[in-house]
């Protein structure tokens, strides 16, 4: 009988749990808190897993440094959760504790929760005033505006108003505004649910304990009030849930919505927080003071005792997945972490991923669907334009230039989408054929003409723009493609009367300026709207009757296999922002390749047609969501290294019949900033049998001396790479 230790998961890249001696007397740290232990010759924190047989000599165990908590910051369900995700991703379990706990408490801090920021509401008076006779002072006039929607919390409203402290102090003292406590408005009733709603809202809310629950629903048919009706008894019930959103899409409007409907107890995560912040959130989700969490990826770990409800919204996003670090899918752990704490799950889409589809049609997954838009729009219209009969010159064809100007005449507006920022994508020498590639990657740079640089999109680096060719000294260096600067360029040229409000990643550093655009645009004013995919998702557009889509043929050259199911997702998203309002929108495409069925199949049968076609030829490929599949990656500052680590890996994979290994073959992009990468790909049609593969395959990695040389991953269901 081995002698019991405390097992600890310490945060260092190495699997298992770390023994520690227990105190001979005195009390033993509970399961769940932190502690700080002795490694190698560092001191580093970690969480006490369990109190179970040492798997070491017990003469070799140290005593642990110090207990830092007295209440687990971890627990049965989340530590239980944390196993899993070590498990089913192959991932050390001290890095994926690591992940869940807020960078504060992996530094050592203790949970605490800030005080409580003051909520500011409008008052009778300070609602009847006229934003107009404010003159002046706009930035009191921003404060009412944006108060004028509701109530809002200190910290969001300075950032959307772009006030400061003593803008709220002075229209406190004139009594305009007031100080309300958190949690103790009356949530706003909502609307009266349509039939299809009622349908998915009762099935969700008779759901026994756990079920999943595809909610599928083109953009504004209403799936957010849906989620809304089966939170509201949750809450009522003195319950939690939580409610994970893509990256781009946890915007003020989507959590003040939230806010309204449910009085308050709402805490949102977001990139834009600080370290504190996500503290905060995290303890009052912990203690229970919030009753709703709304965040990205890494809110799936928030701990709930309560927790009664998880919603995945645009469950087919691709931030979902983690792409360093512990691979995870939040969707799929989600699915699973209210597996753990048997509860439903609602994943909701316009446009579903083929897994998810799938698992509906095969039963695993209720299937909710929502056929109508609310209102009187309607779904858009779409039309296609064949860039083979109308050339277009600077990116955008004379037909699609007319159809523009024809809405723009009647004072609507306008969105151009494309998916790829800068000027242009390629600069060469019309002399020799010289091209500006990038140095650190195997990929060409873009050129921002704005800044006068050349920039590569893939590992950030950049340099002057030439002004002569750097290799024949000619002068006449040209331009190919185009990407969304060169196309506001282009727009203003031709519509100099309107405004052309440009968002992707170079014009919006931060989430202020954001909403300074986002504001513009709603105003409803006459414009175009250009950009990336940061303003073809998430956002309410109601006045934008033309989408247009400027460019979508590359994804049918890629190689890698999602990119047609990527690519129909991000079109039927672009033709969801038209027409929201009460007149009804075009979606106009442009493409060489009118026929190919990720344009003909989706604009004429619809998204989940095209779905089927797509899972005719994952099935015959053996890809998911028929086959399965992982990657080990490896990469290295020389190619022999990364060579010999994943040659020898695939000398000791095990050898089973089910299972099928192809490599070592090159990354997709073998040179990336630098480094030199390959992989290896192993596919399965049986999960068990890719595991049984998998765990003694990945345990024997560790060994390998090679290992040590390079950097090396393994990514369970990879999303990219393939
Ligand atoms: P989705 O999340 O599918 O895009 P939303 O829930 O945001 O759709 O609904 C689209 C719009 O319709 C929103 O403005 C919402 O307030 C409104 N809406 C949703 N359901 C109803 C309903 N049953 N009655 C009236 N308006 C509704
Ligand atoms: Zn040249
Ligand atoms: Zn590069």
């Amino acid at each position: 009988m081995a002698k019991p230790a405390i097992r600890v998961a310490v945060p260092v890249p190495v699997p298992g749990l770390f023994d520690y001696e227990l105190p001979k007397n005195g009390p033993k740290p509970a399961a769940g808190t932190r502690v700080k232990v002795p490694f190698g010759r560092r001191s580093v924190f970690g969480v006490v897993m369990e109190i179970g047989p040492a798997g070491i000599d017990p003469k070799r165990l140290k005593p642990v440094t110090s207990v830092l908590d007295e209440a687990p910051v971890l627990d049965d369900h989340l530590r239980a959760f944390c196993s899993w995700l070590s498990r089913y991703y192959l991932h050390p379990i001290g890095e994926v504790v690591a992940a869940a706990l807020p960078a504060e408490l992996r530094r050592g801090e203790a949970p605490r929760i800030r005080p409580p920021e003051p909520r500011w509401a409008l008052t009778d008076e300070g609602a009847e005033i006229d934003p107009d006779t404010l003159g002046r002072a706009v930035r009191q006039r921003a404060v009412l505006e944006h108060l004028s929607a509701g109530p809002a919390q200190h910290g969001d409203l300075l950032a959307e108003s772009g006030a400061d402290r003593g803008v709220c102090d002075a229209l406190e003292e004139k009594g305009w505004i007031t100080r309300v406590e958190a949690g103790t408005e009356a949530a706003r009733p909502g609307p009266e649910l349509t039939r299809d709603q009622r349908r998915a809202v009762d099935a969700i809310r008779s759901a026994p304990g756990f079920e999943a629950f595809l909610l599928n629903g083109v953009t504004g048919s209403g799936k957010t009030e849906v989620y809304l009706s089966a939170i509201e008894p949750v809450v009522a019930d003195g319950g939690q849930a939580l409610v994970l959103v893509p990256e781009i899409g946890l915007t003020p409007q989507l959590i003040r919505r939230f806010e309204e409907r449910l009085g308050g107890r709402v805490a949102a995560v977001h990139s834009g927080r600080t370290d504190l912040e996500r503290l905060d959130v995290w303890e009052r989700a912990r203690t229970g003071q919030a009753a709703v969490v709304i965040g990205t990826r890494s809110a799936l770990f928030t701990p709930m005792a309560k927790l009664k409800l998880i919603v995945i919204d645009e469950e087919h996003d691709g931030s979902f997945k983690q792409q360093d670090g512990l691979h995870y899918s939040a969707r799929d752990a989600g699915v699973k972490r209210a597996q753990m704490l048997d509860v439903p799950i609602i994943l909701g889409s316009a446009t579903p991923s083929l897994e998810s589809l799938h698992n509906a049609q095969e039963g695993r997954y209720g299937h909710l669907r929502l056929e109508h838009r609310i209102g009187s729009a309607g779904l858009p219209h779409a039309e296609v334009i064949d860039l083979r009969h109308h050339p277009a010159e600077d990116g955008i064809c004379e037909p699609a230039y007319a159809r523009i100007a024809h809405h723009l005449r009647h004072d609507e507006q306008v969105l151009v989408f494309l998916n790829r920022r800068g000027y242009a994508p390629v600069l060469m020498c019309h002399a020799c054929g010289w091209m500006a590639l990038c140095h650190r990657c195997d990929a060409r740079l873009t050129l921002h003409q704005g800044a006068g640089q050349l920039r590569c999109h893939h590992c950030g680096s950049s340099q002057g723009q030439p002004p002569l060719c750097p290799e024949c000294g000619s002068s006449r260096l040209l331009t190919v493609g185009e990407g969304t600067e060169k196309l506001q360029d282009s727009l203003e040229k031709r519509f100099p009367d309107r405004p052309v409000i440009r968002i992707d990643r170079d014009t919006i550093r931060s989430q202020r300026r954001l909403q300074e655009s986002l504001e513009m645009i709603r105003s409803g004013r006459s414009a175009i709207l250009l950009g990336t995919q940061m303003l073809a998702k998430g956002h309410h557009f109601p006045g934008v009757t033309l989408s247009l889509v400027v460019n979508l043929d590359q994804a049918l050259f890629s190689a890698d296999f999602r990119a047609s199911e990527k690519a129909a997702q991000l079109l039927l998203q672009v033709a969801g922002r038209a027409g929201r309002g009460e007149r009804p929108g075009t979606l106009l495409l442009q493409t060489h390749h009118p026929e190919h069925s990720l344009f003909s199949t989706v604009l004429q049968q619809g998204y989940e047609t095209f779905g089927e076609e797509l899972m005719r030829e994952r099935r015959a490929a053996a890809f998911p969501p028929f086959g399965h599949l992982a990657l080990l990656r490896g990469e290295a500052t020389r190619r022999d290294q990364v060579r010999d680590f994943l040659d020898r890996a695939a000398s000791i994979a095990p050898a089973l019949e089910a299972v099928h290994v192809y490599g070592p073959m090159p990354a997709p992009m073998e040179r990336r900033a630098g480094r030199l990468r390959m992989q290896i790909l192993v596919q399965s049609m049986e999960r068990t049998e890719l595991f049984r593969f998998l765990r003694p395959w990945v345990a024997a990695l560790y060994e390998l001396p090679e290992a040590n040389r390079v950097r090396w991953s393994i990514d369970v269901d990879p999303l990219e790479g393939v």
